[in-house]
């Protein structure tokens, strides 16, 4: 999401007479987006600032704006003293005002309608909402970005169909929780479902996703929509728009944490969701994210996390040792896990992603699979990505930056798969 505002504030940057500094010692001025999911990413943006203070290593720069998270809240702003304009992205539209220069686009109603200055050429992040209103008691996320606002899908459309236009091949919708999507206008779109089955359906060479779903809103209308757009070959062969990958995060696999946490379901139903999701959607990746040394999680609630990850047997899992974030519910219980003992947490359920994630992937040698080159490695090494969100590796000769190819795969690894490249030129 943070990438997507970026976009869009350096658009409107653009339209100011700015232009993009190739490196930050030549820019005179400096806009960070900012995250405060985690205390470890507020403390680089402090060290940031008080950098960007020291003339000798940045003698152009005048004026530093702090935006994204942290400068919705007051006490970062009372720590953040050196930066020059404390930013909410919502307010982009007042840049020209901050900066007392004129804006030639003149006024958009939301900061969604800034046309962004994408950074790629053929994948584009496309936020259909901010906010939430789940108030997960760990999290800042509310308090920061607000209550819930979904964008309109007239806008989505205007979007997505342009980018289509410009050959862009992958589309990532992007919500704090999609299946919150409720536009306010009463059309033939009423909710996320609805929004991704109409994309789905535009003509076009491109693929669709989106992150991320919280479990108990994740519906059986949604599934339907992506078994019946999604690949014809359960991820290996041309077919529908979206890609067969879900993010589903659990953050603990204890039910008394997930109701401390007030994530409102239980391992049960979470499992119930899995398998529904697995039989639906044959070839489904499904990835977590998952909070290590919650307060109260005892070295038995933390195995029933462990259980859980060897049970569902997760693609990939983003695991975070929990800090207490002031203001939200739980940092007023007493964080009472040692950080050597969450350190220890991450490293053991990492062990068995380490392991579930290979026996998925092995079960891919021989599969020919589409992927989407993103990058070039070392020699004539690419990176792709497979439409379950999967890095595959590859030779080539040919520039194949941003384009669809099909791998046959050769070697599974836990994060990864190699392969050969056996087409480049195949449409969908
Ligand atoms: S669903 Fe929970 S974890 Fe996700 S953004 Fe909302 S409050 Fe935070």
């Amino acid at each position: 999401m943070n990438y997507s505002d970026a976009e869009r504030a350096a658009a409107k940057l653009e339209e100011l007479g700015y232009k993009q500094a190739l490196d930050d010692k030549d820019a005179d001025l400096i806009l960070l987006v900012t995250c405060s999911v985690r205390k470890s990413a507020e403390d680089r943006v402090y060290g940031a600032i008080n950098n960007y203070h020291k003339k000798k290593l940045y003698p152009k720069l005048k004026t530093i704006i702090l935006s994204g998270c942290m400068a919705n809240r007051p006490e970062v702003v009372k720590k953040a003293d050196k930066a020059d304009i404390f930013l909410d992205i919502k307010d982009l539209n007042k840049l020209p005002e901050f900066l007392k220069k004129e804006s030639k686009a003149g006024y958009v109603e939301t900061y969604f309608s800034v046309k962004p200055r994408y950074q790629s050429s053929f994948t584009a992040y496309v936020p259909i909402m901010t906010g939430c209103n789940n108030f997960c008691s760990y999290c800042i996320v509310p308090y920061v970005r607000g209550r819930e606002e979904s964008r309109s899908s007239e806008e989505i459309i205007a979007e997505v169909k342009d980018l289509i236009a410009q050959g862009f091949k992958e589309i990532i919708l992007l919500g704090q929780n999609v299946n919150s999507y409720k536009p306010a206008t009463a059309a033939a779109i009423k909710d996320f479902p609805d929004l991704l089955e109409y994309l789905a359906k535009l003509p076009g060479n491109f693929w669709l996703s989106f992150i991320t779903s919280h479990p108990k809103d994740l519906s059986d209308k949604l599934i339907k929509v992506i078994a019946r757009n999604k690949s014809a070959g359960g991820g290996s062969a041309f077919g529908g728009k979206i890609c067969e990958y879900i993010s589903l995060p659990v953050q603990s696999g204890d039910n008394e944490i997930l109701k401390k946490m007030n994530r409102k379901y239980t391992i049960s139903q979470y499992k119930k969701l899995v398998k529904k999701i697995r039989k639906q959607i044959p070839g489904v990746a499904i990835s977590t994210d998952v909070i290590v040394g919650f307060p109260g999680e005892t070295e038995k609630r933390f195995l029933n996390t462990v259980k859980l990850f060897q049970k569902v047997k997760f693609d990939m899992a983003y695991i975070n040792q929990y800090s207490p974030r002031e203001g939200t519910a739980s940092a007023k219980l007493k964080d009472d896990v040692p950080k050597i003992e969450k350190k220890k947490r991450d490293k053991e359920l990492n062990d068995v992603l380490i392991q579930t994630a290979l026996e998925i992937n092995k079960k891919l040698i021989g599969q020919v699979l589409d992927a989407l080159v993103y990058q070039k490695s070392k020699g004539d090494i690419w990176l792709g990505k497979t439409r379950t969100f999967k890095v595959v590796k590859f030779k080539s000769k040919k520039n194949l930056l941003g384009k669809f190819v099909k791998v046959k795969i050769n070697k599974a690894e836990s994060f990864g798969l190699i392969g050969k490249s056996i087409d480049s030129s195949k449409k969908l």
